[in-house]
Order: structure tokens, then C-alpha cells, then sequence
């Protein structure tokens, strides 16, 4: 790899990580005769970012020049940062390089405004039909739409991406003109719904015709940033639920606002991301998505925000004990569900397994209940402890609490060693 390209490499990888609305998934698409990649599992090398991100795919920006001023972005224009492009062809000839050396799985393309919305798009679409086009890329893409780009550019990029991506990044309108005053909530959702409609017509147009065209098979995802303004977890989770009403959306990302900025008035002098709250973000996320809580049972007007030192699972049921114990060998799936330390693969599991006899202690260690949390929650004739409504809510979250506390004393009392 020549030094130039090396240089662009650095400088646009490095930019590209602040944006977290990716992941590879969704999609099935198999290998093709005469083509290069394919979504499933083959050629994927997994890296994890220092906060634990897993990146498999080949992160990139096209340029990290732009012409808007957003507060909490390192590559605003008025930060004197070294500033690089990549060429369409030069981004694409480094894709499919990397692909064949299995270093990626496929491709996250993102870009700062160049000019204008309109040219940004058609730059990111060349890198892409390339791809498609020319090198017969047949593996994952997952490209930024750029909000006031045109409906045109959006939907010919949808027939290329596997998933698009608008970011919102501010949790409401009113912060988001605070702190990116040339964007707009309007701009944003526009794209969004653009998006959204290709993908309907698209799935009703394969009910008739199977070779009709694919567009974005593995739906949107959006990005939030969080702690960067006051906005509350009430805020997030229902704008969050908001979007997973939508038939297209796939996923929220929640990224803790990392500090890149210090000095501008207008954002929190933060010392560090706040890496605890995004971690509660992403498991009330969970819970909303695959335990059938709503947005509104997680945090409310008198609990606005997540409780940082136990799990939002956790907080509900201390919150509402009055739903408690559950008897596990009768009560309904859905109450199952909503004990802590049951998770979905052990609530079904333990459906299905009490049509056969009531279920005793060591059965449920070994369906996987966590009995350390659970023991609280449930009722079972063996069950010599008490529940949450005798000891109190308060005793139980001191307890759990202190677990969680000692394990984090034994963990630094013992570091691990690396190596050999
Ligand atoms: S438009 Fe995107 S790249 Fe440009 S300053 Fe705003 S967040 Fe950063």
C-alpha cells in the first residue's frame, strides 16, 4: 500500500469511529458464481474497539471534510484537524483488498459533507456501484444516507447498501439546533421515511416477482448520542420506541458522548464517555425488543432515567414487587420473562420443560436461571428463601448491589494475566 493511501487510511478510520450505528447482520445473501464476498459467515475477522465494540466490517469515512459545524464532532469545520478524501476508486480498491486478505467482512461507509448533501451522496454511491458493478463485491454494505441528500440518490444507494443509516445523534429537536443549528430533525426523518417506503414497495414488488430488486434488505439503524445534552433516558427510550414501531427499523446505537470538544460552552465538560448509562441504555433497549417491555414501564415521569447501579430489568422489578414472586412451574410466559435473572432461552425452556414435572432448584441452575437474582423473584415449593416482598425492595437492592460490588473488588484484587 502506497504511503498516500496509507496516510487517508489513518486519518479516515480514525474519524470513523466515533459513528457506532453499524453492525453486520439482517441479511443472508450466499456466494455467486463470478462474484467476490457474501453476507453469511465466511471472511469476517473480528476486532473490538477499547470500550468493547466488536467492528467486523471495514469502517471508513470517504472524507472527513465538512461543511456543517456540529458541537460534539471531531471533524467539524472549525477544528483545525489534518484533513483527507479518498478517491470512489481508491475506497474501493482498498475494500476489495481487504476482503480478500479476510481482514473485513464488509464494508461501513459514512462521510462528512462535502460541498453539499447531494454531491456527498453521489461520491458514496460511486464508491458502492463500483463495488457492486464492477468489482462484483457480493458481501455486506452499510452506507450513511446523507440527510438532505435527494430522494433520487437515497433510492438508487438503497439498491446497492445491504442497510442505510440516518443518524439523529441528538435525543430532541430543541438540542439538536443548539448544537448542529444546520441540521434539522425535518432533514433528518425525511430520508428515514424515504427508506421506508422503498422497502415496502420493494418487499410487496418480490411477492410478485422474485428477481425484482432488493432494497435495503437489512433495514435502517440510527445513532444517538448520549450525555451530551440533558436529555433524559425517558427521552431516548421513547424516541427509541417510536422508531421500532416503524416496520423498516432495525436498530437504535446508543454512543456515550465522548469528549472531543472541550471547551465549546455549549456541551457537559465531561471527563469520560458515560459508558455506564449507554451499557443501561443498550439492555433497556433489549428489553423493549425481545422481553415485550414498553418504553414506559422501563423509565417514567417519576423514574426519568435508568438507575445506574443495577440492570433496568432489575430496577423495574424492585420497582413493582407487587407482581412478585412468579411461580415458575405456573405462571404465563410473559411473567417468566420478567423475572430477573431468567432470560428468554430459559424462560421458553422452562415452558417447555415443567409439562413434564414440577421444576426443582438444580433444574432451573441447569436451564440457566441465574439463582443469585432470580431467588427473589420466584416461588417453588424447595425455595427456602425469602422473596422481595418480605426482605423489602431496599434489602434486595442492597444485596444486589454489594454482589455486584465485591465481584468488582475481587476481579481488581486478582488482575488477569496475559499471555503465557
Ligand atoms: S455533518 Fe456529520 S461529519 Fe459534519 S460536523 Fe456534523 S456530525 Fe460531523
Amino acid at each position: 500500500m502506497n504511503e498516500k493511501i496509507l496516510e487517508k487510511l489513518s486519518i479516515l478510520a480514525d474519524a470513523a469511529k466515533y459513528d457506532v450505528s453499524c453492525a453486520s447482520s439482517g441479511t443472508s445473501r450466499p456466494a455467486v458464481k463470478g462474484g467476490i464476498g457474501t453476507t453469511t459467515g465466511w471472511g469476517i475477522c473480528h476486532s473490538f474497539t477499547p470500550d468493547g465494540r466488536c467492528i467486523s466490517l471495514f469502517k471508513i469515512l470517504l472524507t472527513n471534510h465538512c461543511i456543517y459545524d456540529c458541537a460534539y464532532c471531531t471533524n467539524r469545520r472549525s477544528n483545525d484537524v489534518k484533513r483527507t478524501a479518498f478517491t470512489p476508486r481508491e475506497l474501493a480498491e482498498l475494500t476489495i483488498a481487504f476482503y480478500q486478505r479476510n481482514y473485513i467482512e464488509g464494508l461501513f461507509l459514512s462521510s462528512g459533507v462535502i460541498r453539499n448533501p447531494d454531491y456527498t451522496m453521489e461520491q458514496m454511491l460511486r464508491v458502492v456501484k463500483l463495488l457492486r458493478d464492477e468489482y462484483r463485491f457480493n458481501g455486506y454494505i452499510h452506507m450513511k444516507a446523507i440527510p438532505g441528500a435527494s430522494d433520487e440518490l437515497i433510492a438508487q444507494a438503497g439498491r446497492y447498501a445491504d442497510r442505510m443509516s440516518v443518524n439523529l445523534e441528538i435525543p430532541s429537536e430543541e438540542n439538536l439546533k443548539l448544537l448542529a443549528p444546520e441540521k434539522s430533525y425535518s432533514e433528518v426523518f425525511a430520508p428515514m421515511r424515504f427508506i421506508q417506503q422503498g422497502m415496502l414497495e420493494s418487499a410487496e414488488e418480490r411477492k410478485k416477482f422474485r428477481s425484482a430488486p432488493r432494497f435495503v434488505p437489512a433495514g435502517q439503524s440510527t445513532q444517538l448520542i448520549i450525555g451530551a445534552t440533558p436529555d433524559s433516558d425517558r427521552q431516548i427510550l421513547t424516541l427509541a420506541s417510536a422508531l421500532y414501531r416503524r416496520p423498516s427499523f432495525k436498530r437504535v446505537y446508543y454512543s456515550g458522548y465522548i469528549p472531543v470538544n472541550r471547551g465549546d460552552s455549549r456541551l457537559p465538560a465531561l471527563a469520560a464517555p458515560p459508558l455506564v448509562r449507554e451499557n443501561r441504555l443498550y439492555q433497556a433497549d433489549w428489553l423493549m425488543r425481545f422481553y415485550a417491555f414498553n418504553a414506559s414501564e422501563i423509565v417514567n415521569e417519576t423514574h426519568p432515567d435508568l438507575d445506574l447501579d443495577v440492570d433496568p430489568k432489575m430496577g423495574w422489578a424492585l420497582r413493582h414487587p407487587e407482581f412478585f414472586p412468579v411461580d415458575v412451574n405456573t405462571a404465563p410466559y410473559e411473567m417468566i420473562l420478567r423475572v430477573p435473572g431468567i432470560g428468554v432461552k430459559s424462560a421458553k425452556l422452562i415452558v417447555v420443560s415443567r409439562r413434564y414435572g414440577r421444576l426443582s432448584i438444580p433444574q432451573l441452575k441447569k436451564i440457566g436461571v441465574v439463582m443469585k437474582r432470580a431467588q427473589y423473584f420466584i416461588v417453588n415449593r424447595e425455595l427456602p428463601m425469602q422473596t422481595v416482598n418480605e426482605l423489602t425492595p431496599q434489602y434486595v437492592r442492597r444485596q444486589v448491589t454489594q454482589k455486584q460490588k465485591n465481584r468488582a473488588a475481587a476481579l481488581l484484587q486478582y488482575p488477569i494475566e496475559w499471555g503465557e
